[in-house]
Order: C-alpha cells, then structure tokens, then sequence
C-alpha cells in the first residue's frame, strides 16, 4: 500500500497507476426546528431534562394516540427552505418509515418519503462552488438509547418526536473543503433564518456523508454512508480518509477488498471509518402514507408571511458591509458569522456613525472576551457591554477626550463592570491631559541626557522625535495628548 494519492484540484490521482479518480459526495442534515413543542404534540422540546419527563401518549406510540401537526414546526421548516432559495411545495404528505428499535416505540418513524415539502435550493460558497439541494422533508426524532450500562440498555423519550428537518444535497461536493464550507454556510443560514440553533454539541445538527470514487470519465461506483460526524472537522476527515480507502481499495484489484454499500462509523480517536451494518435497501422500511395525519399544504399566503419573516441573510449583510460600509472581506466575515454579532455591529455602526471603528472594536476587542475566561460570557448578548455603549466609546475617541490606547482600558473595564465609557473614563482618570504646564515637565525629563537626538531633530532629522514621544507617554501614564507632546517637544528643542 505504498501508492500515493494526491489531490489535483476536484481529480485524487494515484501515483501508483496514474489513475484519475473522480469523487461523487452528497450530505445529508439532520437539523433540529427551533419549536418550543413537540412536532406532533405539546411537550417540550427543552434540552438537559429528567429522562422521560418530556414525554405523552403521542411520543411514546401508546395505541389510540394521533398526531397533529404543529405548525410552528411547519413555519420554521418553511423559512429555512426559502432561505436556501428552494421551492415549497402546494401539497405534500407524511409518510411511516417503518423498524424496530427500542428507541422508537411506535415501530415507525413519522416521515416524508415520496412527496417531500421542499425541493431544489442550493447555497453558494466562498470558493465560488454551488452546492445544490435534492431536497428537504419534515420528520420526527427517535429518542436515545443509552447502551453504556453493562447488559441494560436505557431509553430516554424526551428527544422522541422533536421535528426535524432533513436536508439532502446533489452529489456536488468533490472535496473535503466543499463539506466543511457547505455545512458552515448551511448553519449560519439555518440560525439566520431562525429555523434552527443548529448547536452540534445539543445534536441539533447531524450530517451524514455519502461517498464513492470512479476513475473520470467513467460510470458511477458503490456508495458509502458514513455516520457519527459530530463536528464539521471530522465530515472533512472522514471524507478525506473515505475516498483513499476507497481507492486503495480499488487499486489493490483484489474484489473482495472493494467497496461495499454499507453504513461505516466514523472512529475521530483513531482517524478511520469502520463497517458498521450492511445498509438496508430503502423498501425495507415499508414507506406508506401515514393515515392519521392529512396531507400537508401550505397556501401562497402562508409562504409570502414567512417569506417576510426572514432577515438578511449572511451572504447578502457580508456583501453589503464591503460595499456600503467599506470593511475589508475578512473583517465582514468575521461580523457575519454569527447573526446576534452582525447586529451588534450594526447597532454600534448606526448609533457611532462610524462603522469601521465599530468593526475594529467588536473583532478586536468584543469577540476576544467571549474567549476569555475573564468574562463570563460566550454570546455577545450576554455581555454587559451594548452597542450603545461601544458607540459612547467610539465618540470619546474621535472627539478626542482620550487617547485610542486608553480606549482599550476602558473598553476592558466596560466590558467587565457594564458601565458606562464617561463614568469608566473619569473613575480611571483617563482623559488625556492637555495642560501645557504639565506636559512640557514630562517633556523636559525626557530630554534630559538626550543630546544625540537632539541634534539630530535640529538637523532636520523630524524621525528622530520618536524616539522622545514613548517615554512622555509613559510617563503620563498613557494619558498625554500625543500631537501637543510632539510639538512642545520640537519647539523645546528648537528654543534649546
Ligand atoms: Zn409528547
Ligand atoms: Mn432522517
């Protein structure tokens, strides 16, 4: 197995028989809707409580309880397709995927199998690719089965019918870096919308990967599903290593080495794919309609409410913050990638007047709180600190009141204490100092000794004052106002 495989463009190409190989790779989302209720009965979706506490007739498949369907789910569901540019459909139906498990008490999974209510969409990425969506259908969750207590298997049903919406692309993604960039634009989209919160770690978002390789040019080969990618990093991994296995696979010419259609679990401690279960053919699962509930339409009216209720989404604010604001790309990026931050921006931009020191604060300053310990805050609403407060800040700067790296201080201590910049700026005693008495002592200290310089600056050497300005301004603490310090110096100089 000492053939190397190397990437050249969307083409892996094997060194070993100069073989091209194509991938073809579609994702498949799980994404939990941002309902306060179940998708087909009142109990809460909340997250983190007693196992079974969440849980009625209805999500526990008891005999004689019927589903109806809650249309905050539909909704959410709605705006999330349109926020992908998809088409929704008049009508549509709710199908039962039928197996057994013990998470699944009613032995079927209400679903949508051949009338899905979304089809079509698609997101572009940065790179410029465009990845299409096949479709997206409305579906309940299972529960949980915890299997991790010796020969007892546990089951929570508190996950059991939480709605979810499924998406599936079109085989266009080639690369790992489709995969990561597909799915990051996918969530921003989906919080954006309001749809979902698309936490990872909460499991309110899922991918899977289907995965194949042929040599280009020629027909399509046997897919792979990987499942068990709990983070966007390990779909790229998981990818990655699935289409060398393959082709190593391939290339070994050994048949009973290639690759079967199969479920592989993805290992993220060891790095590899294992075979998990040979994948059941889709009739299987014995689709038909699900009896209980009508079919699922949803009127122009409704669409063009929802329709309404969508913010800018993120590409359309990045592209208007380089247009209209003047920010750099990347400073956009950063701002946009969290929809509570991009208003923040926007907030402090409006009220300051000057959107580009408001993008300098917030990525510089803001975003690196919610790293820090120090702060006990990982969202930017929940920062004591509000756009207005950044926009006072802003002000004092540009009116002069203090020094820009004072501003830093005071920013840290707005951020820690929520006060206000003109009560954070007097409690320090910050504002710069503009008396002529007291800067031309720190000036005459900082001349002392200094002869070199000094007869550089008379030469005509301007450069040379630098060196002299640092030492004033530590001296006064920060707090010197820099233009008066520079002139007194030269003209202390010049007189000397
Ligand atoms: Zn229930
Ligand atoms: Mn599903």
């Amino acid at each position: 197995m000492s053939a190397t495989i190397e990437r050249d463009g969307d083409i892996w190409v094997s060194s070993k028989t100069g073989t091209r190989w194509q991938v073809v790779c579609g994702l498949e989302v799980h994404a939990q809707l941002r309902t306060r209720t179940k998708l087909f009965c009142g109990c809460e979706t909340s997250f983190g409580n007693p196992p079974n506490s969440r849980t009625c007739p209805v999500c526990t498949g008891q005999p004689g309880s019927l589903p109806v369907l809650n249309e905050d789910a539909l909704a959410l569901g709605v705006r999330a397709a349109l926020a992908i540019g998809a088409d929704v459909a008049p009508w549509s139906k709710f199908d039962r995927k039928n197996y057994f498990y013990c998470d699944i008490p009613k032995n079927y999974q209400i679903s949508q199998f051949d009338r899905p209510y979304c089809t079509g969409g698609g997101i572009d990425l940065p790179s410029g690719k465009r990845i299409r969506l096949h479709r997206i259908h409305l579906e309940e969750d299972a529960g949980k089965a915890i299997h991790d207590r010796g020969t007892t298997t546990l089951v929570d049903l508190n996950r059991a019918g939480t709605p979810l919406i499924e998406s599936v692309t079109e085989a266009d993604v080639t690369t790992p870096e489709d995969a990561f960039e597909y799915l990051t634009a996918l969530k921003e989209i989906l919080i954006y919308a309001g749809a979902s919160n698309a936490n990872m770690e909460k499991g309110e978002l899922r991918c899977d990967v289907n995965v194949s390789v042929h040599p280009a040019g020629e027909g399509w080969r046997t897919k792979v599903e990987v499942k068990n990618l709990n983070s966007f990093r390990n779909v790229a991994a998981a990818l990655e290593h699935e289409v060398l296995r393959q082709i190593v696979d391939y290339e070994s010419g050994d048949e009973s080495r290639f690759p079967v259609q199969e479920t592989r679990l993805w290992d993220a401690d060891k790095l590899v794919t294992r075979s998990m279960r040979s994948k059941e053919a889709a009739d299987d699962y014995r689709y038909f309609t699900e009896p209980d509930l009508p079919p699922l339409t949803v009127s122009e009216s409704f669409l063009e409410q929802q329709r309404n209720m969508l913010p800018e989404l993120p590409a359309a604010r990045r592209s208007r913050y380089v247009r209209e604001l003047g920010l750099s790309q990347y400073d956009a990026e950063v701002l946009t990638g969290d929809r509570a931050v991009a208003d923040f921006f926007e907030a402090a931009a409006r009220i300051s007047g000057r959107p580009k020191e408001a993008a300098n604060w917030i990525s510089n300053e803001v975003l690196r709180a919610l790293g820090d310990a120090d702060f006990a805050a990982t969202t930017i609403d929940e920062l004591p600190l509000k756009p207005n407060d950044l926009a006072e800040l802003i002000a004092l700067i540009a009116e002069g009141t203090i020094h820009s790296a004072a501003g830093r201080k005071v920013m840290r201590a707005m951020l820690e204490t929520g006060d206000a910049a003109k009560s954070v700026v007097e409690r320090l005693g910050l504002e710069q100092v503009e008396d002529t008495g007291r800067l031309e002592e720190w000036c005459r200290a900082a001349l002392d000794g200094k002869d070199a310089i000094i007869a550089d600056v008379k030469d005509g050497k301007e450069k040379a004052l630098g060196a002299l300005i640092g030492p004033v301004m530590q001296a006064s603490g920060g707090k010197a106002n820099p233009q008066m310090v520079r002139e007194i110096l030269r003209r202390l100089i010049l007189e000397s």
